[in-house]
């Protein structure tokens, strides 16, 4: 399932990308599905792929507010 549209996909068609090692840069590609941890899927989708980088910034808010 795509992580952004929520759409069922074959798995062939969606790419998996795992959170960056270190903490909160958002996410690297892993087609090989290699790499440890929780894979996020994303198909082939331009808008997703769009999406899915603001959803790879979400670790860091910067909304410039005060108090929160
Ligand atoms: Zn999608």
């Amino acid at each position: 399932m795509c992580v952004i549209c929520r759409s069922r996909f074959p798995k062939s068609e969606l790419g998996r990308h795992v959170a960056a090692a270190g903490g909160g840069t958002g996410f690297v590609p892993d087609p090989q599905a290699a790499m440890p941890g929780r894979g996020h899927y994303l198909c082939a989708n331009p808008e997703c792929a769009e999406k899915f980088l603001k959803y790879s910034g979400r670790p860091r808010r910067r909304r410039g507010g005060q108090g929160e």
